[in-house]
């Protein structure tokens, strides 16, 4: 039985689609597919209600969302139930990957909002700065359409949710129709807070009604999810001219080196690879060993990857993968790898005898010819690589479309710094993975095929505005010198500038 299949439309011609935990696949609950008209009214709502919303000081916005944290520590049961009823992942996922992060951005985002979107008054350089007086006002861009996966369906909602409307827009939330139950708890707890019904909705349905809401009237949209939407909906907002964050898929590398840490690097190759299945964009999905440590970690790693278990319930390592769709993706490149000549030390295959189950699995003697090591996988793998020297690691970690993220295992913070540098990627994460989402203050986004933007950190925050520059006159002067009539003296006063300011290299710098 399919996981997410469609059931008959409702009488006045909605489509429904029913969905089933993966891990028992027991029926958890159904949604009706909102069509194009649902998302233009709910668009319609938000844009009459945004205004009143944007005109409350940042401050006031601010209490509710910090006010939202004890609305999901009180709710926190409802919430977990609801996710793993939806993705069927350990308790202690639900908790690590979604609720204790989701705290924090709210507590952070609610911290940072007053001092990163209040008003800002820069100090002018050089010859302006006796003339004119320069305030940023950051500016709601209105109406913030957010599209999110299922892999942390209430994390990546709530995250970009709460930065959105701290930032005075109206929002409208499509979560995916994997997980939309998980995703809308992101919109409850803000509302409990006191965010109004009209300035946060939630539609729910697949791409149908994700495309409804790229192509409606909305002036930014803030995607999580694959590459060939994301390419999707870039197309879509470039058509209308409006900006877009694309936070994309992955396949970040973990190069351990030979001063490795080997007992830390084998259990973060483990766990960084399978938690929470592997379906994690910036989970570890190669991993690069140098030649004269790499039997010693392979059987580090071995031991360890043996230890983990896997199947329903809360006290397993290993949940199922999402849905079933994921399940063939990572069948189809562990088979690929196998027909290529990998090793398969662990695992290997499906266990679908309960459920979406993908056997936790290592998997050695990988190349760049496999599906394995250049496509997105996805599920609870870990793949390793032999090569001869750091140099190796780093040409190979930048042989890949995607440039999400990528971790460096050394004793040597430098030797991170020097490796992490000539690493195409969005991010860089010493002796760790994957916590690079959770901290806030790091400007979070991918480079090449991973995506577009800033998803954390000051900039993404300010990217739900537009910053306005308004530049005020400092003296109310009567005559401008240089506007019309040109005359003689006109041209002397531009004359006299140019070697007033710039004429000495003494006036050069005190201009800068
Ligand atoms: P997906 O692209 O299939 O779907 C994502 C969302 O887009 C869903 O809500 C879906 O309904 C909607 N959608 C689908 N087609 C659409 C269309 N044509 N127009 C508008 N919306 C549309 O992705 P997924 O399978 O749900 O998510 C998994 C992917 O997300 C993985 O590639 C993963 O790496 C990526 N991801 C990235 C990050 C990150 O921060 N970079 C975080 C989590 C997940």
């Amino acid at each position: 039985m399919a996981i997410v299949q469609p059931l008959a439309p409702t009488s006045d011609g909605r489509r429904r689609l029913e969905l089933r935990n993966p891990a028992t696949r027991e029926p958890v609950g159904e949604i009706e597919v909102s069509t194009a008209d649902d998302v233009a009214a709910a668009v319609a709502r938000a844009r009459a209600a945004q205004p009143a919303w944007a005109a409350r000081p940042v401050s006031e916005r601010a209490a509710i969302v910090r006010r939202a944290v004890s609305v999901l520590i009180a709710r926190r049961d409802e919430i977990v139930a609801t996710v793993q009823a939806e993705t069927g992942k350990p308790r202690a996922e639900a908790l690590a990957i979604e609720l204790v992060p989701s705290c924090d951005f709210l507590n952070y985002w609610s911290g940072r909002a007053a001092k990163d979107l209040t008003d800002e008054r820069r100090r002018l350089h050089g010859y302006l700065r006796p003339l004119k007086k320069l305030v940023i006002n950051y500016q709601p861009l209105g109406v913030v359409g957010v599209i999110t996966p299922w892999n942390g369906p209430f994390v990546l909602s709530l995250n970009p949710v709460a930065q959105a409307l701290l930032a005075g827009n109206a929002v409208i939330l499509k979560p995916s129709e994997v997980t939309p139950h998980a995703g809308e708890w992101a919109a409850k707890v803000l509302h409990e807070a006191g965010v109004p019904a009209d300035v946060l909705q939630v539609v729910h349905g697949d791409g149908e009604t994700g495309a409804a809401l790229v192509n409606t009237d909305i002036d930014k949209i803030s995607f999580t999810g694959s590459v060939p939407t994301g390419k999707k909906i870039a197309a879509a907002c470039a058509e209308r001219l409006i900006p877009c964050t694309l936070e994309l898929g992955g396949k970040d590398a973990m190069i351990v080196c030979a001063d490795a840490d080997l007992e830390r690097a084998a259990r973060g190759a483990v766990y960084l690879s399978m938690f929470n299945s592997g379906q994690v964009c910036v989970g570890v999905e190669r991993i690069y060993v140098v030649d004269s440590i790499a039997d010693e970690f392979i059987e580090m790693v071995r031991t360890r990857a043996a230890e983990v278990t896997y199947g329903p319930g809360s006290n397993t390592d290993v949940g199922p993968l999402f849905w079933d769709r994921q399940l063939d993706v990572v069948s189809r490149h562990v088979e690929d790898a196998k027909a290529k000549g990998a090793t398969i030390v662990l695992g290997g295959e499906p266990d679908t005898a309960q459920g979406a189950f993908f056997k936790p699995t290592m998997v050695v003697d990988v190349t760049h010819e496999m599906e394995l090591m250049r496509e997105e996988t996805f599920g609870p793998i870990v793949a390793i690589m032999r090569v001869r020297d750091e140099e190796e690691a780093i040409r190979l970690a930048n042989d890949c479309k995607y440039g999400l993220s990528g971790s460096v295992f050394t004793k040597d913070p430098d030797k991170a710094i020097r490796i992490g540098k000539r690493l195409h990627t969005g991010s860089v994460v010493h002796n760790d993975a994957s916590v690079i989402y959770g901290v806030p203050e790091a400007p979070f986004g991918g480079r090449k095929d991973s995506g577009l933007g800033q998803v954390n950190g000051r900039e993404a925050l300010r990217g739900f505005t537009h910053p306005q520059p308004i530049l005020l006159d400092r003296w109310q002067l009567k005559k401008e010198n240089i506007w019309y009539p040109y005359e003689q003296a006109t041209v002397k006063t531009l004359e006299r500038t140019i070697g007033f300011v710039f004429g000495s290299a003494l006036a050069r710098r005190l201009m800068r």
